[in-house]
């Protein structure tokens, strides 16, 4: 029986409270005592107080509830080896053995870092005279478990993370109410949506809203290209009787050249080209607001119970399991590997090689 904390961490997602609620209860369930560790690793290296035991009415209701209600927050110490000594000593203080990270590839990175580099923390904190050989002895292994908490669904291994698709529906949501005042004014509308790395957000909201153009970073093309484009696509919906004009455009759309393709940079093509009248919508925070929509609450719980599952039945000799879901069927998947894909995946991307970028997210399904 184990004592299994879980934390969220890096950017909040819708669902993650649905991902809490389902690992304490789960553990709970298995006769396990949870724990939640309060904002990310900022509370794993404070301890005390940051870290609390969690009973099964903690988490009534939190199936619905949007952002992270353990918080999250973005932690300078817990990257240097003095802040993770400090969350090894909290760790074993309070007797935990597994944690789990909902979170993004920042955060399971940590997590993964943090694992490997645990026997040498016990140690110290050992020669330290910080623990007893008693417990130097029962925590020679760290169990960590990684779900995914991301609104960018960047992730490689995993078809969808957690938040994805909720902050898809506001996003779409937001668009159709843009559509009803750009259609009485006949006007233009650039929005802006997040995805550094990735254009999934840009490019299902588009095509779910109609969108005339979709700027994405993973689309290669010269700045001359999609200006071109973009005027022919959008004077052909025009000359069709279409009132309105909506582009989509991902925070990260970068041009071949790496010029950033900014919403003001495409408005002004839109103005000075076409003659339209044209605004910026840059959604901003409410893309990761609200509730959790059916398929995240979904995804959380189902992952959540596999979470735990994962840590009861991984040994020293597992690899760090992160769970997803691939072809609709939860799946583990080696975290580390997951976690350095999509970092080369990012690379690729900002280095404009989009062969290797895709030939590499589609590494990560080939069994
Ligand atoms: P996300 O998880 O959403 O990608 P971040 O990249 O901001 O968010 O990572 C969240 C936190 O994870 C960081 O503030 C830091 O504490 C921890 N972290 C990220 N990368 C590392 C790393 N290489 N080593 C240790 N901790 C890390």
């Amino acid at each position: 029986k184990r004592n299994i904390a879980v934390m969220t961490s890096g950017g909040d997602a819708p669902g993650m409270n649905a991902n809490v609620r389902a690992i304490v209860r789960s553990a709970i369930f298995r006769g396990c005592k949870p724990f939640a560790v309060y904002e990310g690793y900022s509370g794993l290296v404070k301890g005390g107080d940051y870290i609390k035991e969690m009973h099964w009415e903690d988490v009534r209701g939190w199936l619905v509830e949007g952002g992270t209600l353990i918080g999250t927050a973005r932690c300078k110490e817990f990257t240097q080896r003095p802040g993770r000594l400090s969350a090894c000593k909290n760790l074993i203080d309070a007797g935990i053995d597994a944690l789990i990270v909902c979170g993004g590839d920042g955060s399971l990175t940590g997590a993964d870092v943090f694992r490997s580099e645990w026997p040498s923390l016990i140690k110290e904190l050992l020669d330290n005279g910080q623990i007893t050989r008693e417990k130097y002895e029962k925590h020679q292994h760290l169990n960590i478990c990684g779900t995914v908490g991301s609104i960018d669904n960047d992730m490689c291994s995993t078809n969808a993370t957690i938040g994805a698709y909720s902050s898809l529906d506001r996003i779409c949501r937001a668009i159709d109410y843009i559509d009803a005042t750009a259609n009485s004014h006949s006007r233009a509308f650039v929005v802006e949506v997040m995805g550094r790395h990735c254009g999934w957000l840009a490019l299902m909201s588009g095509l779910a809203t109609s969108a005339d153009y979709i700027l994405i970073p993973e689309k290669p093309s010269s700045s001359k290209e999609w200006q071109d484009q973009m005027c022919e696509i959008v004077s052909k919906h025009r000359s069709r009787g279409r009132r309105k004009t909506i582009v989509v455009v991902a925070e990260g759309a970068i041009a071949n050249d790496l010029t950033p393709i900014t919403s003001k940079d495409v408005k002004d093509v839109l103005v000075n080209r076409l003659g339209l009248d044209t605004r910026i919508t840059t959604l901003g925070h409410v893309q990761r607001g609200g509730t959790a929509v059916a398929y995240d609450r979904m995804l959380a719980t189902l992952q959540g119970v596999e979470a735990v599952q994962a840590v009861l039945e991984c040994t020293p000799d597992t690899p760090s399991p992160m769970i997803g879901i691939k072809e609709n069927k939860i799946v583990r998947r080696p975290l580390a590997e997951a976690v350095k894909l999509t970092k080369s995946v990012a690379a690729a991307i900002d280095s404009r090689n989009f062969k290797k970028a895709m030939e590499l997210r589609d590494s990560a399904f080939s069994e």
